[in-house]
């Protein structure tokens, strides 16, 4: 090989750092060491007599053969004098890479040799592999792509940017960055960014700019700075995606949230955002506010009555009505159900917050057209104040609501301050409820006992039991003092169970220990026929004590056979069945209407004491006396007046033929043990 080349340029040939070899007649017939380091071979006889394509991939990347090609590529060289192109190689380990390959014709004595040099651009390909990814993506995304210089100048920009400011590539390159600027944001917002970018090298966001027909549209922002080799930042890139369909979701998203579907006010949950506000105003100006709680009646018997679509359009009306009278700095809401509340804030007294809810009422109880009715609102209103009332939240609404209720019970379309004895009352209830709730689970619950007396005989033939609370520290407790509230807690359900099994279960002892049959009288409430296990409640107590149906009297007032007829005639018919009497307490004092006693299975009535008071000296309660026992007898209706408490009161109800009595004249109710004490005295 040594003979092809002359010495001197064997040196250069052996020492360059490309590789270099000769080609004759279309072999390689020498190289250098850089190609064997090249290619991976270790001695240049391995390289000799073969053909370019033997040290290639069979295909380059246009899809020549590989040997076809450099026959072209040598004839070429040998036409021009010279001849580069880029070609594949393949290593030893067979891997293949880019060169880029230099032919030139030498000429020889007799012949004409190639002299070839290989450069290795695998790492320029792979750049421009990168590049081209790079632009790709710039001018495929959606999302709008700026790059700027150090001073903010835009160098770059993608397509999307255009598109999402309405500008062209030539009229934003070399503008500064900040030319899209909305004017919404001040001059700290824009330090804040400048400070991420400084310190954290980014900074995102949401911001708004302006397009070029002046639009104003949020965008998030995403901006990077990108820093050299040396570490230096040498540019910014900025990352803008329109969120404006976002926000437009986000805004239908709040509007669900906050805002009541139906009259379109706002919710509870945006009412308490914005009285907490108003109060945090109110405590920074000094001012004054005052909370309305409105509540309509009889709202339910409408919605009973006309449906739902009716009462909707009831509160539609009402909730229009309210902010009508109310100013637009003042916020109306929808609680939920019937119920509205009003914010009134810088208010300059307690006089206007009347004044106010005086007018609501005025405007809203008009008739409202629904349908072919005609109906008119009733409603109640409560009002509460800042600071004078209470200073938050949870104290304001309570207290409105308290004296929204105190409205209401003085029979609607009123409205009431708040006092702060409401707030005592209402805590001296619950704490009484509490109390209670202990009391039943310790047995401090019992019956007392007040004789029946045979007016004939003078002798006892029944017995009331009449609920007694006997509290740890505050004593004997009278019913007048916890059954209203038991009632309407609905605590009567166990205290009245309690009662009745423990009164069965005395009265049955005292039965069997005198051998005499006594009557038991007990109380029920008409809260008790909410329970569907009155019945079975009533019979486990008799069949757990013993004690026989046809003894114990069940005593019932006028006004709840008056509210659910049916239900309550259901549940007394199966009573009755089993053999339990029923007695109508408290007669006269009620309705006390003939057809509506008739249809029920009663067994006798209890005259109320008020008209056995002045028995003796008031002439018109003699006439009603007499009356009743007459109607009892034709009705063939047990009599028993209570409230006896005069021998004159017991010899007129003598002569009006009554035959049994009840009163403090025979004997107050008693505990258990004194009461039988009683027994045995007028036994034996
Ligand atoms: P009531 O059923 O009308 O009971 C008669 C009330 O009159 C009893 O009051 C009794 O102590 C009282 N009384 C009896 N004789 C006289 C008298 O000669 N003069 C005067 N001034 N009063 C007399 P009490 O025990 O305070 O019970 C009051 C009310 O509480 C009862 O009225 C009844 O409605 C209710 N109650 C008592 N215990 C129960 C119970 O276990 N369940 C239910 N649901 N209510 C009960
Ligand atoms: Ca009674
Ligand atoms: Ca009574």
């Amino acid at each position: 090989m040594a003979e092809v080349l002359q010495d001197q340029y064997r040196v250069l040939f052996e020492q360059s750092s490309d590789a270099m070899l000769i080609i004759d007649d279309g072999q390689f017939v020498d190289c250098n060491n850089a190609t064997l380091d090249m290619l991976g071979y270790v001695s240049r006889s391995e390289l000799f007599s073969t053909h370019p394509s033997q040290l290639s991939p069979p295909f380059q990347s246009d899809g020549m053969p590989s040997f076809d090609k450099a026959n072209m590529m040598i004839s070429l060289a040998m036409d021009n004098g010279s001849h580069r192109f880029e070609w594949v190689h393949r290593k030893i380990d067979g891997t293949d890479f880019p060169v880029e390959v230099l032919l030139t014709k030498i000429p020889a004595d007799d012949r004409v040799l190639l002299h070839v040099v290989w450069r290795d651009i695998s790492a320029r390909k792979k750049a421009e592999e990168k590049l081209r990814l790079s632009t790709y993506v710039m001018e495929s995304t959606s999302e709008g792509i700026v790059v700027t210089d150090m001073d903010l100048n835009i160098i770059e920009v993608n397509p999307a940017y255009c598109e999402l400011l309405g500008y062209t590539r030539d009229e934003v390159l070399g503008r500064n960055a900040g030319f899209a600027k909305s004017g919404r944001h001040d001059a700290a917002f824009y330090e804040a960014i400048w400070d991420s970018l400084g310190t954290r090298g980014k900074w995102q966001g949401e911001i708004w700019d302006r397009r070029k027909n002046g639009e104003v549209f949020p965008i998030h922002l995403r901006l990077n700075t990108v820093y050299d080799e040396s570490g230096k930042p040498c540019f910014y890139t900025g990352l803008f995606s329109d969120i404006s369909h976002r926000k437009k979701t986000e805004a239908q998203l709040e509007e669900l949230a906050f805002y009541d579907p139906l009259t379109k006010l706002p919710n509870r949950a945006l009412f308490h955002q914005r009285l907490r506000q108003a109060l945090k105003n109110c405590r920074r100006l000094k001012s004054n506010l005052a909370l309305l709680f409105i509540d309509l009646d009889r709202f339910k018997s409408l919605n009973d009555s006309l449906g739902h679509t009716s009462g909707d359009m009831m509160l539609v009306a009402v909730g229009e009505r309210i902010k009508n009278v109310v100013r637009s700095m003042d916020t109306v809401a929808r609680m939920g159900g019937d119920e509205f509340t009003v914010i009134i804030s810088d208010l300059t007294n307690e006089h206007a917050a009347g004044e106010v809810a005086a007018k609501i009422l005025k405007s809203v109880i008009q008739p409202v057209w629904i349908g072919a009715h005609e109906i008119i609102p009733h409603m109640s209103i409560g009002i509460s104040l800042y600071p004078k009332d209470g200073e938050n939240l949870e104290d304001l609404t309570r207290y409105a609501d308290m004296a929204m209720y105190h409205a209401k019970n003085e029979g609607g379309d009123h409205f009431h301050f708040f006092r702060d004895t409401m707030n005592k009352e209402s805590q001296k209830r619950l704490t009484l409820e509490n109390e209670m709730n202990s009391g039943l689970c310790h047995a401090q619950f019992v019956p007392y006992y007040q004789p029946i007396v045979d007016l004939q005989s003078g002798k006892i033939v029944g017995v009331e039991a009449l609920a007694r609370w006997h509290h740890p520290d505050r004593g004997l407790i009278m019913p007048d003092d916890f059954i209203p509230l038991a009632e309407e807690s609905g605590q009567i359900v166990t205290l009245g169970h309690q009662i009745l099994h423990q009164a069965c279960l005395q009265v049955k002892q005292w039965m069997d220990q005198y051998a005499q049959k006594f009557t038991l009288a007990v109380n029920l409430s008409g809260r008790q026929f909410n329970s569907n296990e009155l019945v079975k409640d009533i019979q486990t107590s008799l069949t757990e004590t013993g004690f026989p149906h046809s003894n114990l009297t069940l005593e019932i007032t006028e006004s709840m056979m008056m509210g659910h007829v049916d239900r309550v005639r259901n549940q007394l018919n199966q009573l009755h069945e089993t053999g339990i009497n029923l007695a109508i307490d408290d007669f006269g004092t009620g309705y006390s209407s003939l057809s509506y006693l008739q249809r029920f299975p009663l067994n006798s009535l209890k005259i109320d004491r008020s008209f056995v008071n002045d028995l003796e000296s008031d002439r018109n309660n003699q006439a009603i006396v007499k009356a009743i026992i007459s109607m009892a007898i034709a009705m063939e209706l047990d009599v028993v007046a209570e409230g006896v408490e005069s021998s004159e009161q017991a010899w007129y109800l003598k002569q009006l033929d009554c035959k049994k009595v009840q009163g403090y004249f025979y004997s107050k109710p008693l505990p258990a043990e004194q009461f039988k004490e009683l027994l045995t005295k007028t036994i034996s």
